[in-house]
């Protein structure tokens, strides 16, 4: 797994960034890493993934926090996945202070890691309690968002090693009590006047070790896999939008049941379209002539039609018309296309065309 960006740095803020200093750097490093300015440049499109997870997190005041805690305590510094650390049951007075093993944060890339702060639950509760989830940002164009869809998207998670069904040990090994936790599964250390709990790293937060590891799993109990999932985008859906996606998720146990993958939608700007509620706004582009005289034009709508709007004589720049039942659609309610008039003034005329201004000038 790659290092864990630190999300300050992805936004290029100072970690005492006041909300709209995060909310500006996020905009101008959004539009300059938009697919839509970036086509085909994978190198892009991860900057803006990245820059839509950080922003997810810090412009969120409890996730901040959240994230700021962990921050401080190192958990996204060094966080190598070295795999199943080899501890001396005995050794403990040689021990390096416990680090963070970054196995209890999974393989799933950050929407993983924040499963593992905001979300997870149980992990290691062998009386079978809540299911882990998983949590992914799944970036949506504006206007799949806006009437529905379905994006395709991979995720990387870690579901329980099949061999030994997530306990880590080889076929036939025996169990025992954690020597490090003493079998809670949980260590606490303390920092600055406080103690945290945290998973144990000798055995994972499971409190119990294997005589013999796992030879399919170097005794981590998991097992890294890919889903190829098609997430349906419900209409009108927004930046932060969530839904569940039952038993997609990463199986704690073989055989186990699947748990849930909660997914959040940032949603993509649109160059043309904006939304206002369930309205749709939008500009439009008339000639000068147009405007003075009317005229009947074309105007795209977010459900991908044409509808003919008629705009009258003497049509003012900055009006707005509406066209009814284009907008968005949710529970039922029906939003409308807001039509903005920009009125293109000309910038070279024909002789004859200034004689004609010429001479409205002058009635
Ligand atoms: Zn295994
Ligand atoms: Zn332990």
């Amino acid at each position: 797994m790659a290092a864990t960006p630190d999300f300050y740095a992805v936004l290029g803020v100072p970690e005492t960034a006041t909300p709209e200093q995060i909310k500006k750097a996020y905009r101008k490093l959004a539009k300059q890493y938009h697919p839509d300015a970036n086509p085909n440049n994978p190198v892009a499109s991860e900057k803006f993934k990245q820059l839509s997870e950080a922003n997810g997190v810090l412009s969120d005041t409890e996730k901040r926090a959240k994230y700021d805690q962990m921050r401080r305590l190192g958990a996204f510094g060094g966080m190598d996945r070295g795999g199943f650390r080899q501890r001396q049951p005995s050794g403990g007075a040689q021990q390096p202070p416990p680090d963070f093993d970054s196995a209890d944060f999974g393989s799933f890339g950050l929407g993983d890691i924040f499963s593992s702060i905001f979300g997870r639950k149980g992990r290691g509760d062998d009386g079978g309690g809540t299911p882990d989830h998983a949590e992914v940002t799944v970036t949506v164009p504006f206007r799949t968002a806006a009437v529905g869809g379905k994006v395709p998207i991979t995720l990387a998670m870690t579901d329980a090693c099949v061999t030994c069904g997530g306990t880590g040990g080889a076929p036939g090994a025996t169990m025992s009590a954690c020597g490090e936790c003493n079998g809670r599964g949980t260590i606490s250390f303390g920092q600055g006047g406080f103690a945290v709990n945290r998973p144990c790293p000798a055995c994972r937060g499971r409190g119990r070790v294997p005589s013999l590891r796992c030879a399919t799993c170097a005794g981590s109990g998991e097992q890294r896999t890919e889903r190829q999932l098609l997430v349906t985008v419900p209409p009108a859906t927004e930046t932060g939008t969530r839904i569940r996606l039952k038993g997609q998720g990463p199986r704690q146990k073989a055989g186990g049941p699947a748990s849930d993958v909660l997914v959040t939608f940032t949603v993509e700007p649109d160059r043309f379209f904006s939304r206002d509620g369930l309205n749709i706004r939008c500009e439009v582009p008339v000639t000068l002539a147009q405007a003075v005289l009317g005229a009947t034009i074309q105007v795209n709508t977010v459900h991908g039609s044409k509808v003919k709007l008629r705009i009258p004589a003497g049509t003012q720049p900055g009006k707005v018309f509406r066209v009814r039942g284009q907008g968005l659609e949710k529970q039922g309610q029906k939003g409308d296309q807001l039509v903005t008039m920009k009125v293109k003034i000309p910038e070279k005329l024909t002789p004859e065309q200034e004689e004609a201004f010429k001479a409205f000038a002058g009635s």
